[in-house]
């Protein structure tokens, strides 16, 4: 349920939230300008609406139809903007998150922080755990690629983002990178989802390849609903019946989720196409779509790389792309 007050003081939003606790429920206040948001989580039959609406400030008390709450745009109308270190995703500009799929060395990383930075990019990736279909390929070096994560960070002032696989790994995790990240095959890790929404940190959340939109919003609602309201959406595409694709990122998909959620939206042309080749033009047309931000792989040698190799952009391919990127950006309003 979502209950609407018109320039409501703190008085008025204590009188719902008491009123709404009373009855078992949980108050997520969002305050807007005018209007304050109030989102009742529970069992929405036990409240009284009648005594809701008859309670100072209120203008109207609307169900929230989606099995998703916090993450619905009926519950927050505005668009969420996700600040990290200066930067802001979900607002004017298209972020540009990059760096290569796994930390490798020290030597590698600060080679490919230093070029993405150069290019443009906003927030440096790589991973430190690795999920792997083999038991037998690089598995990532753990809290020694943190470290390196971190020295990047120190170096090129660059926030740092990494995937994290394991409930016993978030706090580790956390202490190191700006931004969490929860890979494709763990979204609906439920537990790592609840331990996520437990952290004062941004998360990025890929879908599972096999997942609806439904799936997607309701694993994020697991993270708001513990208490983290800084979901960034990261679109990596679906399976389809067409193995040169990938996992192709569905047209109107980034625009469905920017309809239903308030969440920032992203884009991974890296994961989605597995090829060099597909990755400006799948980037050009998230951005044009209105993706808030695109998360790319970039490796200073990828005929090198332990894992993705094929996948991974040469600095000098990502400055290219950064170049084609700005026109289009620009082209819909956004800056890059
Ligand atoms: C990644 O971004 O490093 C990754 C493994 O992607 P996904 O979880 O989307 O497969
Ligand atoms: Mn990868």
């Amino acid at each position: 349920m979502i209950i609407v007050l018109k320039n409501a003081d703190e008085k008025a939003i204590e009188i719902v939230s008491k009123e709404i606790e009373s009855k078992g429920l949980t108050p997520h206040v969002s305050k807007g300008k005018e209007r304050t948001i109030i989102g009742a989580i529970g069992d929405e039959r036990l409240l009284d609406v009648d005594r809701l609406k008859s309670l100072p400030c209120v203008e109207k008390v609307m169900p929230i139809l989606s099995p998703y709450k916090l993450v619905s745009r009926e519950f927050y109308p505005e668009n969420t903007i996700i600040k990290v270190n200066g930067f802001e995703i979900g607002s004017d500009k298209v972020i540009m998150i990059a760096g290569p799929c796994a930390v490798e060395s020290e030597k590698l990383l600060l080679e490919t922080a230093h070029a993405v930075k150069k290019a443009g990019a906003s927030i440096l990736r790589g991973s430190a755990f690795k999920p792997r279909t083999s038991p037998y390929d690089f598995q990532g070096l753990g809290e020694e690629g943190l470290k390196i994560m971190k020295k990047a960070k120190e170096e090129t002032g660059l926030p740092i983002e990494t995937e994290v696989m394991d409930t016993r790994h978030v706090g580790l995790v956390a202490k190191y990178v700006d931004i969490l990240r929860i890979g494709a095959r763990n979204m609906q890790n439920f537990d790592l989802l609840k331990e996520v929404g437990r952290v004062n940190k941004p998360v990025i959340l890929k879908n599972g390849v096999a997942s609806n939109m439904k799936e997607f919003l309701m694993a994020a609602e697991y993270i708001m609903s513990e208490g983290n309201s800084q979901v960034i959406l990261c679109n990596r595409g679906i399976r389809s019946y067409e193995p040169e694709l990938r996992f192709p990122v569905l047209s109107g998909m980034t625009s469905l989720l920017k309809q239903k959620t308030h969440l920032p939206v992203i884009v991974d042309p890296s994961h989605s196409t597995g090829k060099k080749s597909l990755i400006a033009p799948v980037s050009r047309a998230a951005i044009a779509e209105g993706a808030d931000g695109l998360i790319v792989e970039v490796h200073s040698c990828p005929k090198e790389a332990k894992c993705d190799g094929p996948q991974q952009l040469t600095p000098p391919e990502f400055e290219k792309m950064m170049v084609e990127l700005k026109k289009v950006a620009t082209a819909v309003g956004r800056g890059v």
